[in-house]
């Protein structure tokens, strides 16, 4: 693994800069190494070729994949994301980046996920459920309650999970809905999951402006993609005070100074699939909103957005980071020269698993739990794991990513030494 980043293709791979923090923290604290040799690689990839009957009765074959990447805590847990971008790489780096998200804020699991590469918008309601049932039988293997637990992520959502939950629930001959998190609420879905990624982003993003000292009245925000992610975020934090100056999704990007009324931009979206259709904003790219002068930029689309290309010219004070991997290696230590303070993608946007670890744990007990019980233990959860971050990065003299990394390495390895087994 090289240690200088030399091209800027290399800075992209995201495993290549997942890889890099994981060797920086795992030296600091001095792990064994035959451990870190484990914790590099994946435990398992599968591969499978998803064959789906198409409206127009034809046959198409996608690639899918599911990684699971450690097991040390607990079963495997992570998103299915259905995307063009999606390849074997790209998931590896997502099921690890689980991994260290889970540890994190001390869940019982370990690090997997999935992806279909394939443009869900251009699919039918009945081609997008014949693709879901059928990667899920090909990997009903995988899949299980108390083996590797899959939820929503890019490009997918409640009606996914319901469809994987009855699939899979079919092929094992028994009512399953453990199987996956992110489920709509009538079959076993949690109050508040929905929300939870961007609602720890907000919960995230008020306690580190609290150890900068500045008040949210104060503050402006940009926000990249407005999916569940940015648009829950943007929601949540404007409710707080700040000023959203700018938002944007795949087809570009809004900028009103005076600030952006979230709720009718959500309206908007909801109305049209998404912002372009006559959003009322100056329209900017999403290369020009990354720049733009703020207090806040919440990164909440996908990875490899601030790169060595537009590392030094990123102006925000604050980067939260929604999406997973959205600044790369190379970047981020531009970033931190810079000053600019980064709560990283495996804490920030751990209030999903977390929600998600609820809906588990309730489908598993048979219990239905309010909506104030789960934000009330979600927010404390993100709020004590900020604190312990703060506060490993000040004893170690390093940024709060590679504090990140080094409670979650310290959780796993004493997990794997304990076990003394992979
Ligand atoms: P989503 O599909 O709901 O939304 C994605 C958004 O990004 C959309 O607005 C889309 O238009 C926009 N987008 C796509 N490509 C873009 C591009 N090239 N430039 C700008 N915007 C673009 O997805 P999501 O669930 O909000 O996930 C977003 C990110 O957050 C992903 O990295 C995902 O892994 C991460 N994440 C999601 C969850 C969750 O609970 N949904 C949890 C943790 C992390």
């Amino acid at each position: 693994m090289a240690k200088q980043k030399t091209s800027s293709n290399e800075d992209n791979n995201p495993v290549e800069s997942m890889m890099s923090y994981l060797i920086e923290a795992a030296q600091l604290i001095k792990i064994d190494k035959h451990i870190l040799e484990v914790l590099k690689y994946p435990k398992k990839i599968v591969s499978v070729s998803v064959p789906v009957k198409m409206d127009n009765d034809t046959v198409q074959i996608f690639p899918g994949y599911r990684v699971i990447h450690n097991t040390s805590l607990g079963p495997s847990k992570g998103g299915i994301r259905y995307s063009m971008d999606v390849n074997e790489d790209e998931v590896r780096a997502l099921a690890a980046w689980m991994t260290w998200n889970c540890a994190v804020v001390g869940l019982p699991y370990g690090g997997g996920k999935g992806g279909i590469k394939c443009d869900p918008t251009k699919l039918s309601k009945g081609e997008l459920e014949r693709l879901t049932r059928n990667y899920t039988a090909l990997m009903s293997d995988v899949f299980g309650p108390d083996k590797d637990i899959p939820a929503p992520d890019m490009g997918t959502g409640q009606q996914e999970m319901a469809w994987i939950m009855d699939e899979y629930s079919r092929i094992v001959g028994k009512h399953s809905p453990a199987v996956v998190t992110g489920k709509p609420i009538p079959l076993g879905g949690s109050l508040g999951r929905v929300e939870a990624t961007g609602r720890g982003i907000m919960v995230a993003t008020l306690g580190a402006l609290e150890s900068l000292s500045i008040l949210p009245a104060d503050c402006t925000c940009v926000v990249q993609g407005f999916g569940n992610v940015g648009s829950i975020s943007a929601k949540l934090l404007a409710d707080q005070g700040v000023k959203i100056i700018a938002i944007s999704d795949v087809t570009g990007g809004y900028y009103n100074p005076n600030g952006i009324d979230i709720d009718a931009a959500i309206q908007h979206k909801n109305k049209n699939g998404g912002l372009l259709k006559g959003f009322a904003a100056e329209k900017i790219s999403n290369a020009q909103l990354l720049e733009l002068k703020t207090t806040i930029l919440i990164p909440a689309a996908m990875e490899n957005q601030i790169t060595l290309n537009n590392a030094s010219k990123i102006k925000a004070k604050l980067i939260v980071e929604g999406a997973n991997g959205p600044i790369t290696a190379g970047a981020d230590k531009i970033l931190n020269k810079k000053g600019i303070i980064i709560v990283p993608d495996i804490l920030a946007n751990a209030g999903g698993v977390t929600v998600s670890y609820y809906e588990w744990v309730q489908n598993k007990a048979g219990e239905y739990w309010t909506e104030e019980r789960v934000n009330q233990q979600a927010d404390d959860t993100i709020r004590r794991a900020l604190k312990t971050i703060f506060y490993t990065a000040q004893r170690y003299k390093v940024s709060l990513r590679i504090a990140a990394y080094i409670v979650s390495i310290n959780k796993v390895t004493e997990a794997f030494e304990l076990r003394g087994s992979c």
